[in-house]
């Protein structure tokens, strides 16, 4: 019987496991962490949102750049694959309005619950605590080498599956160590950088911060540039934290943002206020005479800007422009938020970078160290939420299985 390791128990590492096993391959899963799955279960505070409805064109058009590369794992296994993959677990998924799929109880522990029951009567062998530091020696075929609680030990595997994470949230377990273990290799790695993340701002005035961090800028829509200068917006909402903003309708922008403060130092996140009425409409409401009241209780009656909204202005209106209603107009259609870097990797949702496609072949085998395989968030790609990460991690899980089931002369679909 073939021997496999898959190494990291995430859903990437978790999918090439079943896959393996399934297929009759003894399969041991090795995690540094004392228990599987946490990222996913993390995921499941948000309601775990598994994949997306939307038809294959656009979903495979949210990895950007990276479609060319992600496309044909889709097509091994898309959000339908996934979705019949729950239901086989015995949890039913339903599709909320934004066409985002979740499960009926939008919790991920019953579902990595039977999931885990499945590997295990699958045959799969959990070696939790065990650290995966790299190779006993150079060359192909040396034994992987692990700190467990046993002290340091080697084992040997027919082939390797990595699927270790990325660097965001290193207190669940993935933190990017495998980075200079692969570059040794010699295995290009793309620097591991923040994706779906936060940003600060050059700075909030200590009044702003401490009144309005944590609070939400609801119903607005942002603008961003494109690296081609084409301005891209998105509506939502988002919150101001104390040194900046973050939340959903930035994280959809976030990569674009990231990228810009990369090349030019700063990014603006133009934010309007009134998505739903024009700039006209808007000015017309700030001229209207308001008599003897003052201009913010004016704002708040006749445009409902108020709150978190109307500081905002005050942080951004010097206030000799407070008598101009053409700039107060503009800028509640627009309000420049200056950003000058990107939150932490560490705090992000996901990360970009990683291993470059370029070092795999189709099965995503590393070309540098045949019958090594990698899946899940450690690949350089990217993606906003929305279902397309877990996805993703999990496709690639099924493909770097396959890839592993062919290289060791198994019959793969
Ligand atoms: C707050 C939050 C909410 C999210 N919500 C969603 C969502 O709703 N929908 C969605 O699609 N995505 C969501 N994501 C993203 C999603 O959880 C990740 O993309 C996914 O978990 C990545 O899977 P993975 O298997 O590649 O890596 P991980 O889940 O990170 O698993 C990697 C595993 O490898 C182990 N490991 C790392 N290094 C070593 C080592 N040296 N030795 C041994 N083991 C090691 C780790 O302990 C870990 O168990 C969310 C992420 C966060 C942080």
């Amino acid at each position: 019987m073939k021997r496999v390791a898959v190494i990291g128990g995430g859903p990437a590492g978790l999918m090439a496991a079943q896959q393996l096993a399934d297929a009759g391959c003894e399969v041991d899963l090795f995690d540094a962490m004392p228990s599987v799955g946490r990222k996913f279960l993390l995921a499941g505070r948000g309601g775990l949102n598994l994949t997306h409805s939307e038809p294959f064109e656009a979903f495979a058009g949210r990895y950007a750049s990276r479609r060319p590369q992600i496309e044909p794992l889709l097509r091994t296994f898309d959000a339908q694959a996934l979705r019949d993959w729950v239901h086989g677990l015995g949890v039913q998924t339903f599709v909320g309005s934004s066409g985002r799929v979740f499960p009926i109880d939008m919790k991920a522990a019953p579902l990595l619950r039977a999931w885990l029951h499945r590997l295990r009567e699958a045959g799969v062998r959990f070696h939790m605590r065990h650290r995966w530091l790299g190779w006993a020696g150079t060359g192909a075929h040396v034994p992987l080498q692990f700190e467990s609680p046993e002290g340091r030990l080697t084992r040997s595997a027919d082939a390797v599956v990595l699927a270790l994470g990325g660097a965001s949230w290193p207190r669940l377990g993935s933190d990017g160590g495998w980075v200079p273990v692969l570059e040794a290799r010699g295995v290009p790695v793309a620097p591991l950088r923040p994706a779906n993340c936060g940003f600060d701002v050059a700075a909030w005035t200590p009044f702003f911060a401490e009144r309005f961090a944590g609070q939400p800028f609801k119903s607005v829509a942002v603008r961003v540039l494109d690296a081609g200068g084409e301005a891209v917006t998105r509506k939502g909402e988002f919150v101001a934290t104390a040194t900046g903003v973050e939340g959903s309708v930035v994280y959809a922008v976030s990569a674009l943002l990231r990228d810009r403060i990369a090349a030019h130092g700063t990014a603006t996140l133009w934010v309007d206020l009134l998505p739903d009425r024009s700039e006209a409409q808007v000015l017309a409401a700030v001229r209207h005479p308001r008599g003897s009241r003052s201009l913010g209780s004016h704002l708040k009656s006749r445009l409902g800007v108020e709150g978190i909204k109307s500081a905002l202005l005050h942080e951004l209106l010097p206030r000799e422009q407070w008598q101009d209603p053409l700039r107060i107009a503009q800028t509640l259609k627009a309000a420049p938020i200056e950003l000058v870097a990107a939150r932490p990797v560490a705090e992000a949702i996901s990360t970009a970078g990683g291993v470059a496609f370029e070092a795999l072949d189709g099965g995503l085998m590393l070309q540098a160290m045949p019958g090594v395989f990698v899946a899940g968030e450690m690949l350089d790609w990217e993606a906003p939420t929305g279902g397309y990460l877990l996805t993703a991690c999990m496709a690639s899980g099924v493909v770097a299985a396959q890839g592993a089931r062919r290289w060791l002369g198994m019959a793969a679909d």
